[in-house]
């Protein structure tokens, strides 16, 4: 038998990268599994799928071990336990709450940007493809006639009829280049400003050398992990009460059914967690003339409200809380959790969660990524292709820029932190945000993606925009499988919940 260095070895001489957790279980496996063999079979796995990713991650080293297979197969051959007996399994992986600085300076932006820089650059050197890039200060010194790989952040982006034009920048310095052919054209238009690229150039001599492919870091292609049991997650976000347009009937009917008031038995028993991804509250003076669309003027009295309506939630499913920009805190990303003062009530409660924004979770070794969603207004205003009504397509386009908010100076505040907390380092296996208020689901890459649309009607603002969105349409998410169930709570909605087994 080999050992797990020596597999590892192998992997690298062979081109492959192990990701850290399939290095672990190949350390934690019982003396009779082989690393060597493992890690041969699953590159052989690899190569045979068309644009493999040349990563080995823990999935793949699972997928060849039947025991461990078993269990995560479907969960109807494994499962014989009633729901109430299921187990919470729940890690929180990332809580920012605690970590930030408590300034609300909005310059020192230096170590913020190298931060993104570093972290991207390494989750990008993960690619095969991308050994060989070039700092931008050699460009000119390399005297290569053919393709030169380079990369750094977009800082300046330019549209024109025929062409593209993108400023560059990495650690050394900084360069102008332009796509003039599809896809490359197409690609650098859709490209968010100050995210990482990597890009192929092609005369580096040239006062503007043209680029002939970029691409973002991306992830890589993915087998998610899932629970061994059917086990449901509420997704939702965006209740903004206070407001005269939450939909507190709905948001009742929703209580009701989580209660089993409204039979769907079979859904509802099943359901251990809740997650909500910000803007619990409308909040107050976060947009002009906001006064004349609340019932409730003070975000105290705000936050007492939703925190009477969360509480009516059965204390045997646990509720996930993260903040968005209409709730009390500071509004540059990261926030931390909704501060104690604001939800003692529900701080107090052992069955609630608060964490900040963005969050990180593992729910029955599903991973969850939890973010509101604020970025998604500046992507989907400044990328030709991406719309309001189709949240998931701008939430994707994060996911391949390893990045939440990568837009600077939009709409979006960003704190000056030292760190950038804002990269997608861990690939998650679900992809959670609001913000936009519209329902959207979407698969990328093996992870599930889900805005999870609101609880307030359509205001003036989102009138003018041509925002339709959905309220009291709720996502359910089985950790099992990652399908999505929907309910609709809203009062036309009514007869289509499944009425209690009774005489016709
Ligand atoms: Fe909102
Ligand atoms: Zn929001």
């Amino acid at each position: 038998l080999g050992t797990v260095a020596e597999a590892l070895a192998e992997a690298v001489a062979n081109g492959f990268q192990v990701e850290p957790e399939a290095y672990h279980l190949l350390q934690e496996l019982e003396a009779d599994q082989d690393p060597v063999t493992l890690i041969r079979k699953a590159m052989e796995l690899k190569r045979r799928r068309k644009g493999f990713e040349a990563t080995i991650g823990r999935a793949d080293i699972e997928d060849l071990i039947p025991e461990l297979q078993l269990k995560r197969a479907p969960a109807e051959e494994v499962e014989a336990l009633a729901p109430e007996e299921i187990e919470e399994e729940v890690k929180v992986v990332k809580d920012l709450t605690g970590r930030l600085k408590a300034s609300t300076v909005t310059e020192g932006y230096r170590n913020l940007f190298l931060s993104r820089y570093r972290k991207l650059m390494s989750i990008a050197r993960e690619r095969p493809d991308t050994r060989r890039v070039v700092s931008i200060a050699n460009l000119k010194r390399t005297n290569n006639q053919g393709e030169v790989k380079i990369a750094g952040l977009l800082m300046e982006k330019r549209i024109g009829k025929g062409e593209v034009d993108l400023t560059i920048e990495d650690e050394t310095g900084a360069i102008k280049v332009r796509a003039y052919d599809e896809p490359a054209r197409q690609e650098a238009a859709r490209a968010l400003l100050d995210q990482l690229l990597i890009l192929d150039l092609e005369g580096v001599n040239r006062r503007v050398p043209t680029v002939k492919s970029l691409y973002p870091p991306d992830i890589p292609d993915h087998i998610p992990h899932t629970a061994s049991k059917h086990v449901y997650a509420v997704l939702t976000s965006d209740l903004h009460v206070g407001s005269t347009a939450f939909k507190r009937e709905a948001f009742r009917r929703f209580l009701e059914w989580l209660k089993g008031n409204l039979g769907d038995r079979d859904l509802v028993r099943r359901i251990k967690y809740i997650i909500i991804a910000g803007d619990l509250v409308d909040g107050v003076g976060i947009y002009p003339d906001q006064e004349k669309q609340l019932e409730e003027f003070s975000i105290e009295g705000q936050c007492r409200i939703a925190a009477e309506l969360l509480l009516q939630i059965p204390d045997h499913i646990r509720v996930f809380i993260s903040p968005g920009n209409h709730d009390p805190g500071r509004q540059a990303l990261p926030q931390e959790a909704i501060p104690p003062q604001y939800l003692s009530e529900l701080y107090q409660r052992p069955n609630f969660t608060m964490l900040s924004n963005p969050a990180e979770l593992e729910l029955h070794s599903a991973r969850l990524l939890v973010y509101h969603g604020r970025s998604l207004d500046d992507v989907i205003s400044t990328t030709p292709g991406v719309s309001f009504n189709r949240p998931a397509q701008a939430m994707k386009l994060l996911l391949k820029a390893r990045h939440l908010a990568p837009i600077y100076g939009g709409k979006t505040p960003l704190a000056p932190e030292d760190e950038d907390h804002l990269v997608i380092d861990r690939v998650p296996d679900i992809f959670h945000a609001g913000h936009i208020h519209v329902l959207d689901l979407e698969t990328y890459r093996g992870v599930l993606i889900v805005n999870s649309g609101t609880w307030q009607d359509q205001t003036n603002y989102q009138r003018r925009m041509g925002i339709n969105p959905t309220p009291g349409v709720v996502p359910i998410v089985d950790l099992a499988t990652l399908e999505v169930e929907t309910r609709n709570f809203l009062e036309a909605a009514r007869e289509e919940l499944p009425a209690e087994p009774g005489p016709p």
